[in-house]
């Protein structure tokens, strides 16, 4: 089995019911079981800065799934949720993103496929709720607890659970 870490966000609709289902089918689609869950974070947009605040969270799941499998999982569910992808705004308004930050220790680098995540570091919205999770995880020769101690976590605010 493996570990993989995956960030969720989005900023359009029910993003934090989204969240549930899209964790459910995740797990589902890739038979993987859920290791660990954060919590729900309302996050300033990142990029693009003209759009609604971001909810994000991470999970950590183990799954057999080989990481190209898993991202075509992590695609189909984006989907289901009615992710358009938005070729003409890279990092604009979306329903679901779902992006793998670490599969174990792999490092790979592909056209579709980049891990650990290349942009894990600059975002204090992944790095807050990765450590929460795996504050140990060392990722491209980081801790994630030193990551997040070197990014400005300015207007980021966990949300209560809602049980
Ligand atoms: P960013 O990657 O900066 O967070 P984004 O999530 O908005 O940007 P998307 O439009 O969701 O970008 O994805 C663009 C492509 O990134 C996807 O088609 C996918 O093939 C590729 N990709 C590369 N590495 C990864 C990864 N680790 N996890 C998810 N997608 C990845
Ligand atoms: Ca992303
Ligand atoms: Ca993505």
């Amino acid at each position: 089995m493996a570990s993989v870490l995956i960030a969720l966000g989005g900023n359009v609709g029910d993003v934090r019911a989204t969240f549930r289902k899209a964790i459910a089918q995740i797990c589902g689609m890739a038979q993987g079981a859920l290791i660990a869950r954060s919590s729900d974070y309302v996050t300033p947009p990142w990029g693009d800065e003209d759009q609604a605040a971001f909810i994000n969270a991470c999970i950590e799941i183990e799954t057999d799934l080989d990481p190209h499998a898993l991202l075509f999982v992590l695609q189909k569910v984006e989907q289901k949720f009615g992710r358009m992808r938005q070729k003409d705004r890279r990092w604009g308004p979306r329903t679901l993103d779902l992006d793998m930050i670490a599969y174990d220790e792999l490092s790979l680098q592909k056209p579709d496929l980049t891990l650990p995540h290349p942009r894990l570091f600059e975002r204090a919205f992944v790095l807050v709720p990765l450590a929460e999770i795996a504050p140990d995880r060392v990722i491209s020769g980081i801790r994630v607890r030193d990551g997040l101690a070197s990014v400005s976590t300015q207007g980021i605010e966990r949300l209560p659970d809602t049980g």
